[in-house]
């Protein structure tokens, strides 16, 4: 097999785009469910090409791919479905309710928002294409239901990471597809599990979500970036301290005046070994470095909105 095409399971793959040459970053599942196939979120749109190059390695084309299903709007993980869809057009797109606008006309908000806050990476991603609204299956209700032949969905609405986040859990594999809301692991660093808390973050509302997971009782969790992991319940349960351990790490900071992203991450890198693991890595790890260094902006925004509310 292709060396970017990587079977996890005997039905799930997962493609690496290799996005800015960046491996282990932006990989989307490939799930199949009898001959017919779901992408789990597509990545940007400068990973298209890519992206359509694998799915034909895999034998999907407009028949058999029925799903693509977003965790969420982000530029990393919707950007491209508008240039997917141009050649699948065919396949349902199942979304937030609040996201579904956005992928219909994605300049204002989706993209505008992406080169405010993520700068030259939004650049790099490239510019997303409009989607047609009857292409989308927008999710009402905080939890969705849906069978795709033999295999069974069960999606919760997780936000914290982003207000238009939704997980599902695949019951017969009792496989938790949690996007970006507990945090990203990167295999090469030892599975080393660090926060993804970009700004506007809300920590109760992305503990309240770990704790909806857990009631679900998953067996393995599905990182967006990047990789499948068994022991869903302990790898959420430290999720959900290590938010905690990084909101005090970063009070303690703003109370000493130590306030630039790299002297905060400093500290957190002696308080939380995992974190330390990715922020020592400048050069091979850059995109997810930066989503590393944008948590703790989320972070040190939230605390100092706490802050500035007690005053
Ligand atoms: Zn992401």
């Amino acid at each position: 097999m292709e060396k970017n095409i990587r079977q996890l399971d005997e039905i799930i793959w997962q493609l690496d785009l290799e996005v800015d040459n960046e491996k282990e970053f932006i990989a989307p599942y490939l799930i199949k469910s009898n001959k017919d196939f779901i992408i789990v979120d597509v990545g940007p749109t400068c990973g298209i090409k890519e992206l359509e190059r694998q799915l034909k390695i895999m034998n999907v084309n407009r028949d058999n791919l029925k799903y693509v299903f977003l965790t969420h709007i982000h530029l990393d993980h919707s950007g491209g479905l508008g240039t997917l869809l141009e050649n699948f057009p065919n396949t349902q797109v199942v979304v937030h309710r609040r996201g579904a606008p956005h992928l219909i006309d994605p300049e204002k908000v989706l993209w505008q928002s992406s080169l405010d806050t993520l700068g030259w990476v939004a650049e790099m991603y490239e510019k997303p294409l409009p989607v047609k609204e009857e292409c989308l299956i927008p999710i009402h209700e905080d939890t969705f239901h849906i069978k795709v032949n033999e295999l069974e969905f069960n999606w919760i609405e997780t936000p914290g990471h982003a207000s238009h986040h939704f997980s599902f859990m695949l019951e017969n594999k009792k496989i938790m597809f949690c996007g970006d809301s507990v945090g990203m692991v990167i295999p090469s660093l030892d599975n080393a599990m660090v926060p993804t808390a970009p700004h506007p973050y809300r920590i109760e509302s992305g503990i309240t979500s770990i704790n909806k997971m857990i009631e679900l009782n998953p067996e393995k969790l599905a990182f967006a970036h990047h990789a499948i992991r068994p022991g869903a319940l302990e790898l959420l349960r430290k999720h959900s301290k290590q938010l905690q351990s990084w909101k005090e790490c970063v009070e303690l900071c703003i109370s000493k005046d130590i306030t630039e992203e790299e002297d905060i991450a400093i500290e957190i890198s002696k308080i939380d070994s995992d974190s330390a693991k990715l922020f020592q890595q400048k050069d091979v790890f850059g995109g997810l470095r930066k989503a590393l260094v944008g948590s703790i902006t989320g972070f040190k925004n939230l605390v100092l909105k706490e802050k500035e509310a007690n005053s």
